[in-house]
C-alpha cells in the first residue's frame, strides 16, 4: 500500500538538500555553476551538455534550500520540529552528508560563539537546537535535567571531544586515547569512558561546543585531512518530569544526536597509498553502512545491518522505529564539483 508507505517515510526519514553559494575563491576563478535550485518544487536540477547536447537531470527532495537560503529559514523550516519531537520524549538524528567543502560543518555549527546570549545569523543547527530546547524547557516551567556528549569516531575508533584535560599529557596523547563500545544483554549499546556534561544552561552548552570544535581543528592541523574522514556525533538528552503518581515520578526522556560525517568523497575515491586506502576503507564502512541502514529502515526490510559499523552501533536507538531521522544532504553549485554532486544527489535520493 503506497500511500500508506509514503506517510511512514515522511514520518521516519526526511531527506533535505542544501547547495552552497560559490565562495570566494571560486567567484574569483569565474568558476560555472552547473546547479539550479527550485525551493517551491523541492528540485534540485544538474545542468550538463554532454557532446553539445543540453541534458538536465532533475531530483526531487522533502525539502530544497538553495544559495540564498539563511541558517534560520532551514531551520525554522526542517529542524525546529524535530526537535520539538525530541522534547516529547522521542529520540531523532540529524546527519550533515556530502563532499568535503559543501557546508556540513558551517550547516550543523556555523558560528557558535553568541553575543550575550545572542545567537549569530551564521549560528548552525547545533546552536539553534540547544537554544530552542531550553528556551521550550524554561516557558514550560518544566522540570528537567540534561545531558551532552560530543564524541568524534576516525578510523572506526571513538575519541571524545569533551575529555576534561590532563595537563601532564601531550596533545598526540589526548587526542589518541580511544573508548570503547560495549554492549549489555539485551542489545543496548553505550561508550565506555565517555564524558558526561550535565548542562543548566544554554551558554555551558555553547562553551562546550566550541571547545570540542576547537579540539577537532587542532586535529586537523596535527594530521592533514583529519575532519574530512572523521565523524562528529553531538548528542543532547533530556529528561522532563511529567507527573508525579503516588511516589512514583513520570519521566520523558527525549535524545537528540547531530551529525557532522566524514566526507563523502571518500566513499568513492579511496587513495593510492595504503595507509590512506585503509582509512578511506574504514570510513567507506560507517559512510556505506549508514547508507544501507536507512535504506533498509525506509523500505521496511526485516534486518537492518546497524552491527556492521561503529557509527550505526552508536546510533542504534535513534535510528529506526520510533524515531526520526534527517538528513541534510550539501553539494557546492560549482561545475568542477560535478562527479561529487551527483554521487551526493544520487545517495540521498535513495535515502528518501
Ligand atoms: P565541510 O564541513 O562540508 O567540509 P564547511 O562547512 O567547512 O564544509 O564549508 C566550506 C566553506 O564554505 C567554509 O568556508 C564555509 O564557511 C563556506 N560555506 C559553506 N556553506 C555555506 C553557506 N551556505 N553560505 C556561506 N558560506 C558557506
Ligand atoms: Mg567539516
Amino acid at each position: 500500500n503506497s500511500s500508506r508507505q509514503d506517510k511512514d517515510r515522511e514520518v521516519n526519514v526526511q531527506v533535505i538538500l542544501r547547495c552552497r553559494p560559490l565562495i570566494d575563491e571560486e567567484l574569483r576563478l569565474n568558476t560555472p555553476k552547473l546547479i539550479s535550485c527550485n525551493e517551491q518544487r523541492r528540485e534540485v536540477t544538474v545542468l550538463q551538455s554532454i557532446a553539445n547536447k543540453q541534458i538536465d537531470r532533475s531530483f526531487a527532495f522533502d525539502k530544497v534550500f538553495g544559495p540564498k537560503a539563511q541558517q534560520r529559514s532551514i531551520y525554522d523550516h526542517a529542524i525546529s520540529p524535530i526537535v520539538n519531537e525530541v522534547l516529547e520524549g522521542f529520540n531523532c538524528t540529524i546527519f550533515a552528508y556530502g563532499q568535503t567543502g559543501t557546508g556540513k560543518t558551517y550547516t550543523m555549527e556555523g558560528e557558535t560563539k553568541s553575543k550575550g546570549g545572542d545567537l549569530s545569523a551564521d549560528a548552525g543547527v547545533i546552536p539553534r537546537a540547544v537554544r530552542q530546547i531550553f528556551d521550550t524547557l524554561e516557558a514550560q516551567k518544566a522540570d528537567y535535567s540534561m545531558k551532552v556528549t560530543f564524541l568524534e569516531l576516525y578510523n572506526e575508533e571513538i575519541t571524545d571531544l569533551l575529555a576534561h584535560e590532563e595537563h601532564n599529557k601531550s596533545v598526540e596523547d589526548k587526542q589518541k586515547k580511544p573508548i570503547s563500545l560495549m554492549e549489555d544483554g539485551k542489545g543496548a549499546v553505550f561508550v565506555r569512558g565517555l564524558e558526561e556534561e550535565i548542562v543548566y544552561s544554554a551558554s555551558e552548552i555553547y562553551n562546550l561546543l566550541e571547545q570540542g570544535s576547537a579540539r577537532r581543528r587542532s586535529a586537523d592541523t596535527l594530521l592533514n585531512k583529519h575532519s574530512s574522514r572523521s565523524h562528529s556525533v553531538f548528542s543532547i538528552t533530556i529528561h522532563v518530569k511529567e507527573a508525579t503518581v503516588g511516589d512514583e515520578e513520570l519521566i520523558k526522556c527525549g535524545k537528540l544526536n547531530l551529525v557532522d560525517l566524514a566526507g563523502s568523497e571518500n566513499i568513492s575515491r579511496s587513495g593510492a597509498r595504503e595507509v590512506r586506502a585503509r582509512e578511506a576503507g574504514e570510513i567507506n564502512k560507517s559512510l556505506l553502512t549508514l547508507g544501507r541502514v536507512i535504506n533498509a529502515l525506509v523500505e521496511h526490510s526485516a534486518h537492518v545491518p546497524y552491527r556492521d559499523s561503529k557509527l550505526t552501533r552508536l546510533l542504534r536507538d535513534s535510528l529506526g522505529g520510533k524515531t526520526k531521522t534527517c538528513i541534510i544532504a550539501t553539494i557546492s553549485p560549482s561545475a568542477h564539483c560535478l562527479e561529487e554532486t551527483l554521487s551526493t544527489l544520487d545517495y540521498a535520493y535513495r535515502a528518501k
